[in-house]
Parts: C-alpha cells; structure tokens; sequence
C-alpha cells in the first residue's frame, strides 16, 4: 500500500514533467528519469525498489526542474545575435542600439538596431 503510494507520486511527478517543452520542464524530465533509475538502485539494495524509484523520481524531478530553470535564464540574458549586410551573424551583446559592430568575418562595420 504504502510502496503503490510512491510509486504513483512517482508516475505523477513523471507525467508532470514530460507535460510541456520548456527547458525547465526538460530539466525536470531529465531529473526525474535520473533520479528514478538511482533511486530504483538504491531502493533495491535496500530491499524497496518501487519506493526508491519514486522518491529518486520526485527528487530528481524537482532538482531537474531547478537546473533546467537556471539554464532557461541564462538563456535570456545570453547573446544578442543581428546579422551584418552580407548575412553573418554577429554577437552584439553589450553594444547599444545605434552603436557600431564590426563583422569579424568580413569586416564590415554596421549599426545594431
Ligand atoms: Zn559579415
């Protein structure tokens, strides 16, 4: 009884996770899968491989979600790309709208927007 409870919050915690697409979610997912597979093993050594395959699930699930949140806002903060005339991309992170940015590529200067 008490081993299907942990089991279940386990599936829940899964299906929770694989819900959306978003990295946090992915992180979550990835977290929960991993966690679930050592907890599996460490349930088994202890004699409860169903309960330590849901706690790992849980745990891992939500130490997944935080990393995977942590890398969503990394990203926001990350490089800024615009392309120069001649279409590469260039990093403009950090420059103002109106400053100049040299493309390393061919050298051509132009304006960020
Ligand atoms: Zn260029």
């Amino acid at each position: 009884m008490k081993k299907n409870t942990w089991v279940m919050l386990g599936l829940v915690s899964i299906a929770l996770a694989t819900s959306g697409c978003t990295q946090t979610e992915e992180g979550a997912t990835g977290g929960a899968l991993a966690g679930g597979a050592v907890g599996a093993i460490i349930g088994h050594q202890s004699g409860n491989t169903g309960a330590g395959a849901a706690i790992g699930a849980v745990g891992g699930g939500v130490i997944g979600g935080l990393i995977g949140n942590s890398e969503e806002r990394k990203n926001e903060s990350a490089h800024r790309v615009q392309q120069c005339p001649q279409g590469h991309d260039v990093d403009v992170t950090g420059y103002a709208s109106g400053s100049q940015v040299r493309c390393p590529i061919d050298n051509s200067t132009f304006t960020v927007q």
